[in-house]
């Protein structure tokens, strides 16, 4: 951990074989809680010439540019000509409780791929002065170089900190900045020159109870030897480690050996919460020297009064509430129904060039792949690109304008009770939409656990994609009329459906957050930030962001799976139709999201079926029937399931062909329930009673049929290990509801 003056680093240059260039050029990050202006801070620092990386090893942005100090008097040769300047994601501390704040530490202190940094620019938002001060004191406490930049002074006219005193408290230099208007800004880079020219570090001294203490010596022989290089250091990372080592803890720069003492050492606390502690020790600390920072000594820190003000009405128990429904209304309208028109164009582009292309090019297998599994998958995934920029232009301008805070303080507290954070409420009610915006969503909480937890149980809310499944069971099945002369009984199976979901969906959470994703007790710190207006440039950048990260991560594993699809449902073919007939595969064509040729004749629509049994789709649906059985399923609901996994309401075309009625649209299924009621088995009774479609929308709610949500899981966990739990646990629950309902019904004589 020893810190150098300037940091060599090697570079690759843009030519492929030419020479390898060393560069040595000092490093410095930009750090500091979320919205405190990093960002901003960091553009008006190295100007416009950033250019974007990813972290090592994950697809965290890594916002990189240089400051070149051309203006500053040189009095000797040994002085940084320029910096490399790293934005790093906000963090509130270096507990690395989220994704974000695992990477900022991880580019801090230099672990694992990151070159270590020689200077940190700390950025303070100095309306929230004492909670911003908590991540410079940490890594002060680590003996990292350290530069405050106490930023939004502009936001605290009454009573501004003076940056004087800040920066005394630990002994390190400290410049007011206002990043927005670019004030102070020739400062802090006379500062950054200074502080790598003179190497100098801050100290700080918090007065941490006396058995903690001695839980820390008894941590600091197990420290690896690189790191034990000073008294005050080798406590400072003691410290660090413990409040910062979670039991499922992925982080590699933690060595294994310490990561055993620290958990022992816990162990033997018993019940003393050592984090609590260490940080109740540093707050306190904190307090005790917050009335010296401010300008006017006697008079508290400034409130944001026009603030709390708005506040007294939003956060009020009935208006505040009543106003939170008509925001969530809104979100929630604008998934559901202003996404429609462009996703439709989407959809009418997408079938527009592959019939374009079935004219022009000739038929066979080459076409079909062509059209069906690359164009078709390609208009898979950009169908989601409607719901998910609106989204996160909501989720955009809830956070910036510090709406979503008061979202999380309003359901923290119902929210809570299931175990689910309160930011949870707007991916779940998302949920109802779409699964994949929903679980992208899930972004605006900090801790993994709580993201974890939320993605896993977001894709069991009724999605859109369910409706059409839905509408089909209960129109083929259940009788149109009314209990009590008025109530309809179709109607109440659909708000049944939503009600059902929605129970397992919180049950599911309670359970899951106390069994497989347990998290360790942490203080919630839910920080209510002034509001703001939301910065356009911002959320249009954060919803490119995201749109571009999700065609290009989980829009290639979404292709993939439509183009394996798409060949189980189109090979082998039957000997007599071969390459040659017009549609080779309407199944196929189906699933890869355009829609099915038109309307054929009878006899083209049973060879279609025809096709469709032959198919290895079709023998799948034979070979998983004794498994379906039990719930009541046939082989031919068995490919309806198969093909629902490009899309659940695939499933209603997918029957359509499978039972020779050619091209259904989901809300004009007439001769499709027609056929659903008149099937019979070989005894003659019918296959399909009420039993059987309430234990298939059972099967529907619960089962992960969804390769999107999988592939978007995937991206956001960087593993296979969740979307693969996902999948096991929502088939295994759909399994056994569905045979409950089924065996159950049977039992009782329906
Ligand atoms: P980051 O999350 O730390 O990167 O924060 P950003 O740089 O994205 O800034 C968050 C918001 O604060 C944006 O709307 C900025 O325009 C605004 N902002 C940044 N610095 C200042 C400042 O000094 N004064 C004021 N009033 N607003 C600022
Ligand atoms: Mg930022």
């Amino acid at each position: 951990m020893e810190p150098r003056a300037t940091t060599a680093r090697v570079k690759q240059s843009a030519a492929p074989g030419s020479k390898v260039v060393a560069v040595d050029r000092p490093l410095a990050v930009v750090v500091g809680n979320p919205n405190a202006g990093k960002t901003t801070l960091f553009n008006q620092l190295t100007g416009q010439n950033a250019r974007v990386g990813n972290y090592p090893g994950v697809t965290v942005e890594r916002r990189v540019g240089v400051i070149r100090f051309d203006g500053e008097t040189r009095t000797g040769h040994d002085e940084p000509l320029s910096v490399e300047l790293v934005d790093v994601p906000g963090a509130y501390s270096l507990s690395a409780r989220s994704a974000e704040e695992q990477i900022a530490l991880l580019a801090v202190l230099g672990f694992e791929e990151n070159p270590r940094p020689d200077l940190a620019v700390v950025v303070l938002d100095a309306g929230q002065l004492i909670r911003n001060l908590y991540l410079a004191l940490q890594l002060i406490e680590l003996e990292v170089p350290v530069v405050l930049a106490l930023n939004m002074i502009d936001e605290v006219s009454d009573d501004p900190p003076s940056p004087e005193a800040v920066g005394a408290l630990f002994g390190v230099p400290c410049v007011a900045t206002n990043a927005r208007k670019g004030a102070g800004i020739a400062e802090l880079r006379s500062a950054i020159y200074a502080a790598l020219r003179d190497r100098a570090r801050g100290r700080v001294a918090v007065d941490y109870p006396a058995p903690l203490r001695q839980d820390l010596d008894a941590l600091v022989s197990a420290l690896p030897a690189a790191w034990r290089s000073s008294a005050g250091r080798d406590r400072a990372l003691a410290l660090w480690s413990l409040a910062s080592i979670e039991a499922d803890d992925e982080l590699s720069g933690i060595e294994p050996g310490l990561r055993e003492r620290v958990l022992a050492v816990r162990e033997a606390a018993g019940s003393r919460d050592l984090e609590e502690e260490i940080i109740l020790s540093r707050y306190r600390f904190l307090d005790q020297h917050a009335p010296s920072l401010y300008a006017q000594v006697e008079r508290r820190p400034p409130k944001r009064r026009a603030s709390d003000r708005v506040d007294r009405i939003l956060l009020h128990p009935v208006l505040g509430f009543l106003i939170f429904i008509g925001v969530m209304l809104v979100v929630f309208q604008s998934l559901f129904t202003w996404a429609d028109p462009a996703i439709s164009l989407i959809e009418d582009t997408f079938s527009w060039v592959s019939t374009l292309l079935m004219a022009h090019l000739p038929a066979g297998v080459v076409r079909d792949l062509l059209i069906q599994g690359v164009i078709g998958g390609v208009g898979n995934v950009v169908v989601f690109l409607p719901q998910i920029l609106l989204l996160f232009l909501f989720i955009g301008i809830l956070e910036d304008s510090g709406y979503m805070a008061r979202v999380a303080y309003l359901m923290d507290r119902i929210m809570k009770a299931l175990g689910l954070h309160g930011r949870a409420f707007v991916p779940m009610l998302s949920g109802f939409a779409c699964a994949v915006p929903a679980v992208l969503a899930t972004r605006t909480m900090e801790r993994r656990r709580d993201r974890l937890l939320t993605m896993m149980v977001v894709p069991l809310m009724t999605c859109s994609a369910r409706l059409p499944v839905y509408t089909l069971v209960i129109g083929a099945l259940f009788p149109p009329t009314k209990v009590f002369g008025w109530v309809p009984v179709q109607g109440l199976m659909m708000i049944g459906m939503y009600l059902f979901s929605v129970i397992v969906t919180l049950v599911v959470a309670g359970v899951l957050g106390k069994t497989a994703i347990k998290g360790r007790r942490v203080p919630l710190i839910l920080e209510l930030p002034p509001y703001r207006l939301p910065g356009v440039r911002t959320t249009l950048r954060m919803m490119w962001e995201r749109s571009t990260t999700f065609l290009r991560e989980a829009g290639t594993i979404i292709l993939a799976c439509t183009i394996v699809l798409w060949a189980l449902l189109s090979f082998p073919r039957l000997p007599e139709t071969g390459a040659a007939t017009a549609a080779a595969s309407p199944a196929a064509a189906i699933v890869a999201g355009g829609s099915a040729p038109d309307q054929p004749t009878p006899e083209a629509a049973a060879d279609e079926a025809r096709a469709l049994a032959h198919s290895y789709a079709g023998r799948l649906g034979h070979l998983i029937e004794p498994a379906l059985a039990p719930l009541g399923f046939d082989w031919k609901i068995g490919v309806g399931l198969i093909g629902a996994f490009a899309a659940r309401e695939v499933f209603v075309s997918t029957m359509g062909l499978v039972y020779g009625v050619g091209k259904v649209d989901a809300d004009q299924a007439t001769p499709l329930r027609e056929r659903i009621r008149a099937e019979t088995r070989a005894d003659g009774a019918p296959v399909y009673r009420p039993v059987v479609g309430l234990s298939l929308m059972v099967f529907f709610a619960l089962a992960c049929q969804c390769m999107s949500t999988l592939a978007v899981v995937k991206r956001e966990t960087r593993s296979w290990r969740w979307p693969a739990f996902m999948f096991g646990y929502m088939t295994a629950l759909a399994w056994f509801a569905s045979f409950l309902v089924y065996q159950g019904g049977r039992l009782l004589g329906f």
